[in-house]
């Protein structure tokens, strides 16, 4: 009789936790155990900027609770999975080359092991420890947020990107007077171009968020933020939304590459430079043949599809990945929505009017095909899109500038 294999996670997040069902589905009928930090049962992140805070926003009810209450464990029965889960555990440091993870409650051998720990907020420099700054990126972060929306403190959100954004809204609707300020000269600068982001930037306005744009913050003093044109910008609560890195500081010294990013950097087959040893989602960046470069994606869908390829492979099979992006994001009363990859070189449609209430651009290459679409409100352009990116679909321009015109229309006349 054959020994009992062990595959190890860490990291019991959206990716992890997909990586332990997908093993399962799969047939892997040996030992899962499934590591992570948090003291919380598994749960999903998208509602922290979302739903969770908006519940807190939520009137009173009558019998004084909050809201009906938002539960954004996932739903998934470890026990009846057969995966070992340990929660309030952190794995320390790998030795990748005899297959050994040091945890704090000892070492734990591994036959293969799944890097799944995703990525954590930057933090403002000098502002560790103030108990006024907040970050967004865990259940007791959203937690500790609840009591400022409740008491309405007025609040200044530093950084103007897609967390910027999504927590403004849910302090505007709980009453919150909000101040967004952003150090380059638009929101989400580095993502997308400014036809797109001037209609953004009026979204502020018309929730009464007071944006700033092109001031950087000098310095937190209680109960103030200081910019560097040397205004103070009073606030009870600061809120920084200045983007995430990797979790793999603990990994140094490992045997497994790091990139420059801090991502664990995977191959196509989302294996890393250690035997046995594979990383799916925000931890870990793998090269794109359909985009020609490395994606390091901090994306729900990233974290949903990676572990399938991963167990597909850890179980012998030869899967490469190469996933059309996709996220979605809400915000003042909008919904967002964004496949593919675009770079400045591809030219751009602009389908409908960025100031009416829904419109969308798409992204073609020089041949017409199309890399990428962006939509406000118009979620069957996105599905569309979708399937004609993975496709690589080429799009007539002329009648994808047509918002009258389905995109599938576009392409077959292309
Ligand atoms: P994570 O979810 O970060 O999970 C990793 C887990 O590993 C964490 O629990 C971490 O504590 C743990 N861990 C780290 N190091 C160790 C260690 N050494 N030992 C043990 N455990 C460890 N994406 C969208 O597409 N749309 C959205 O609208 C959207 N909204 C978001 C809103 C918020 C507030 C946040 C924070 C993210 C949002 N995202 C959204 C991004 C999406 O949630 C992430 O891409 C996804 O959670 C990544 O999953 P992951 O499992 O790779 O990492």
């Amino acid at each position: 009789m054959s020994e009992r294999s062990a595959v190890v996670i860490v990291g019991a997040g959206m990716a992890g936790v997909q990586t332990a069902m997908a093993l399962r589905e799969l047939g892997w009928r040996d030992d899962i155990t499934l590591l992570g930090d948090e003291p919380h049962p598994p749960y999903d992140r998208p509602p922290l900027s979302k739903a969770v805070l908006l519940d807190a926003a939520a009137p009173t009810g009558a019998g004084g609770a909050k809201g009906a209450g938002v539960d954004v464990r996932f739903d998934v029965d470890f026990d009846a999975l057969g995966v070992d889960l340990r929660l309030g555990l952190r794995a320390q440091a790998l030795h990748a080359a005899d297959r050994t993870l040091v945890t704090e409650a000892g070492p734990i051998p591994y036959d293969h092991l799944v890097l799944a720990t995703g990525a954590y907020p930057v933090a403002l420099p000098g502002t560790a420890g103030l108990p006024a700054v907040h970050l967004l990126r865990t259940l007791d972060d959203a937690a500790a947020l609840r009591p400022v929306l409740d008491s309405r403190q007025q609040v200044v959100v530093v950084g103007a990107g897609w967390i910027g954004a999504e927590f403004a809204t849910a302090a505007r609707q709980a009453g919150c007077e909000v101040t967004v300020v952003e150090a380059a000269d638009r929101p989400l600068s580095g993502v997308l171009p400014e036809v797109v982001t001037t209609p953004m930037r009026g979204w502020y306005a018309e929730a009464g968020v007071e944006l700033r744009t092109g001031t950087p913050v000098s310095a937190v003093e209680p109960g103030a933020v200081v910019l560097a044109d040397g205004s103070r910008l009073a606030a009870g609560a600061v809120v920084v939304g200045v983007g995430a890195r990797p979790a793999t500081g603990w990994l140094a010294g490992s045997g497994v590459e790091l990139g420059e990013d801090g991502a664990v950097v995977a191959d196509d087959r989302l294996r890393t430079t250690a035997p046995g040893v594979y990383a799916v989602g925000d931890c870990a960046s793998f090269p794109s043949a359909r985009y020609g470069e490395r994606m390091l994606i901090h994306h729900w869908d990233n974290a949903l599809q990676g572990p399938r390829t991963a167990a597909a492979n850890l179980l012998g099979g030869d899967e490469r990945y190469d996933p059309v992006p996709y996220f979605w994001s809400e915000q003042f009363g909008r919904f967002v929505q964004y496949a593919g990859h675009h770079t400045d070189a591809d030219t751009l449609v602009l389908r409908g009017d960025p100031d009416g209430a829904a419109w969308s651009v798409c992204w073609l290459r020089a041949d017409g095909v199309l890399a990428a679409v962006l939509v406000v409100d118009r979620p069957r352009d996105l599905a569309q899109a979708r399937k004609l990116i993975a496709r690589s679909a080429a799009l007539d321009p002329a009648l994808a500038a047509d918002p009258a015109v389905p995109l599938t229309a576009a392409a077959a006349r292309a």
